[in-house]
């Protein structure tokens, strides 16, 4: 199972640092997260001994039950969470994941800070929906920065955000719409660079660094738009159930 694993991490990796080269980007500065969510924690584990680092979940509760049971593999994988969060669930996000991808409000973002253990930052990224898609998750931005209006209604709210003493906000994260075509994603992903670079004026008080985007069928796209994290499933573990 895991030499299986193994070898296909060993060809994302390439094609990976290959994208990166493309762009004239430095392959490492681009980190893979290969999404379990599904898998039982004896694959978990497999990828782990197969060199995975960064895990990505999208359930918290499903998240928990595969870190608990996890809880003594070494090295210790950090653990990211990209599906959307209820505020319910914040306390259990904010103590047991190395970031989350997925606010997507203030109120999302105060529940998250009054979890987090005294003395630490929490990792963020906010999720946006750049593609006007009516069913995704993220603060709702078609067209991004361009957007002027829509983006200047919003800046207040991702001020309140980016105070948070107890957050740290690290950049966006956005999924593309399904589409048989991995082209078909670039212009939101080159939305989402754009929109970064413009929240990096308003907000200079963050780090911004961080471009979650890209999935098995268009991480190579993503990364040539910037993407410094992409989140991989089937490409890497086969398909989910
Ligand atoms: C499931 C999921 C992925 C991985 O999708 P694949 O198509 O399996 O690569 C990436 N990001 C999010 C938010 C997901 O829910």
């Amino acid at each position: 199972m895991s030499s299986t694993i193994a070898t296909k991490l060993n060809s994302i990796h390439e094609r990976i640092a290959n994208a990166a080269q493309q762009a004239g980007r430095d392959p490492a500065s681009v980190t893979l997260v290969v999404v379990t969510k599904t898998h039982p924690p004896a694959l978990v584990a497999a990828a782990v001994a197969a060199g995975a680092r960064d895990l990505g979940e999208n359930r918290v509760q499903e998240a928990l039950n595969k870190i608990n049971a996890l809880a003594e593999l070494t090295p210790a994988p950090r653990w990211h969470l990209i599906g959307h969060l209820q505020r319910n669930k914040a306390r259990l996000a904010a103590t047991h994941f190395g970031l989350v991808h997925s606010v997507d409000s203030l109120r999302l973002a105060e529940a998250l800070a009054r979890h987090v253990p005294s003395g630490q930052r929490l990792p963020i990224l906010l999720q946006f929906n750049v593609s006007g898609e009516a069913s995704k998750e993220g603060f709702t931005l078609a067209g991004g920065a361009s957007n002027r209006p829509a983006l200047e209604a919003l800046l207040p709210e991702l001020e309140r955000i980016v105070a948070l003493p107890s957050l740290a906000v690290h950049g966006l994260m956005t999924i593309a719409p399904l589409a048989d075509d991995p082209e078909a994603a670039r212009p939101h992903f080159r939305t989402l660079r754009e929109l970064r670079d413009e929240l990096a004026r308003c907000f200079p008080q963050a780090t911004w660094r961080e471009l979650s985007m890209g999935m098995s069928d268009d991480f190579t796209v993503a990364i040539s738009e910037g993407a410094t994290i992409v989140r991989l499933g089937r490409a890497i573990l086969g398909g989910r159930q």
